[in-house]
C-alpha cells in the first residue's frame, strides 16, 4: 500500500504530478511569448477560499454574509469554477490555490470537501490548484484518508488549528494521526499549510492559532514543507518571523494581513522574500477585493525582484508551473 510504503520508507510515492507545461491561459495574457520569462511572472494567490457552501454551519455562513456585500457572487463563484476563472481574470491571478479543510465542529466543513475541490479543478488544473485536508479526531482509519487524498491529486493540506481545535503539535500527546499525515506529506512532497493567528468565527479557540506550536513539527518533519498562513496575525508576528528564519522548511502566507500594514508586521520582509508567499485569504470576513489587494502589495517599496519572488517564484518553487 502506497501510504504504508511512505511511512515505512521515507520514499515518495510519486502520486501527486506537475505539467512543466504553460497553459494556453499564461501564453495569452503575458507579455511576451518566451513560456520561461511568463512562468516567471505567473502570479499565485496561494490562499483563495472556494469552498461547498452548503455545508456551512449557520453561524458561520451568517458571519459571511454579514461581512459580504456580494456573496451571491460568491456562492456562485464557488459553484461554478468557469465564472470564478473570468473573475480571477479580472483580478489579474494567474493561479489560485483552493484552501479547503476538515472542521465539522466550528464550520461544519467534513472530508467531502476533498472530493468536492478535486472535481472544482478539474475545469483547469493549471490555474487551479487543491488543497484538502482531514481531521485527526474525525477519521475512521487515517491510512485510507490520506490515500485518498494524494490519490486525489490534492497539492496540499490544510490544517486550521482554531478550527479543528487541535495543536499542530498533538501528535507529542497520542494524537498519532497527526503524524502519519505529516509524515505522509512530507513522503509525497505535499505541502502542509497552518492557519496561524486569531479566527473570529463563532465557535473558533485562538490558543490554538499561536505558530509556535509549528516549531516542533519543523524540527520532527524536517522534510515537510510548511506554510504558515496569515503570519501570525495578529498577535504572534513575530513568532511566525522567527520560525521562517529558523527552519529551511517553513514558509510564510502573507494572506489576510492588510499590504498596507504588511511591512509593520514585517519589517524585515527582504529576509525572508525567498520562502514568502502572495496570498489575499479572500473572501474571508473583512478581506477585500482580490484586485485591490494585489495594488496594494504591488504598491510597497519593495524591489521589483522581492515582489516577483513573493508574487510568482515562491509558489512556483512549491507547485511548479
Ligand atoms: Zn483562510
Amino acid at each position: 500500500m502506497v501510504i504504508v510504503r511512505a511511512l515505512s520508507g521515507g520514499v515518495a510515492c510519486g502520486l501527486i504530478e506537475f505539467s512543466a507545461e504553460a497553459s494556453p491561459h499564461f501564453i495569452r495574457t503575458k507579455r511576451g511569448r518566451n513560456g520561461a520569462s511568463a512562468k516567471s511572472r505567473m502570479i499565485t494567490d496561494c490562499h483563495i477560499h472556494i469552498q461547498p457552501m452548503e455545508m456551512f454551519k449557520p453561524h458561520a455562513l451568517e458571519l459571511m454574509k454579514h461581512k459580504r456585500p456580494n456573496f451571491d457572487q460568491i456562492v456562485e463563484f464557488c459553484r461554478s469554477p468557469k465564472a470564478f476563472l473570468k473573475f480571477l481574470d479580472a483580478s489579474g491571478i494567474d493561479r489560485a490555490m483552493l484552501i479547503n479543510y476538515v472542521a465539522p465542529e466550528v464550520i461544519g466543513f467534513t472530508s467531502g470537501v476533498n472530493q468536492f475541490v478535486a472535481d472544482y479543478v478539474k475545469e483547469d488544473p493549471k490555474r487551479l490548484l487543491s488543497c484538502g485536508s482531514l481531521h485527526p479526531r474525525h477519521t475512521t482509519n487515517v491510512l485510507a484518508d490520506v490515500e485518498q487524498i494524494l490519490r486525489l491529486g490534492l497539492q496540499m493540506i490544510k490544517i486550521h488549528p482554531p478550527h479543528q481545535l487541535l495543536f499542530p503539535n498533538d501528535y507529542l500527546s497520542g494524537a498519532k494521526e497527526l503524524e502519519i499525515i505529516y509524515r505522509a506529506a512530507e513522503a509525497n512532497g505535499v505541502p502542509v499549510m497552518f492557519h496561524t493567528g486569531t479566527s473570529i468565527f463563532p465557535g473558533a479557540r485562538n490558543k490554538y492559532g499561536d505558530p509556535i506550536y509549528v516549531d516542533d513539527v519543523a524540527v520532527d518533519f524536517p522534510k515537510l514543507k510548511i506554510l504558515l498562513a496569515h503570519g501570525g496575525r495578529p498577535l504572534w508576528m513575530q513568532t511566525a518571523f522567527f520560525l521562517v528564519r529558523r527552519h529551511p522548511n517553513v514558509h510564510l502566507d502573507i494572506s489576510g494581513i492588510p499590504p498596507k500594514t504588511l511591512l509593520k508586521y514585517f519589517p524585515r520582509l527582504e529576509e525572508i522574500a525567498h520562502k514568502t508567499l502572495f496570498g489575499t485569504d479572500w473572501p474571508g470576513p473583512g478581506v477585500p477585493d482580490i484586485k485591490k489587494n494585489l495594488d496594494e502589495f504591488r504598491a510597497l517599496p519593495l524591489t521589483q525582484s522581492v515582489q516577483e519572488q513573493i508574487l510568482s517564484k515562491t509558489a512556483l518553487t512549491l507547485w511548479p508551473a
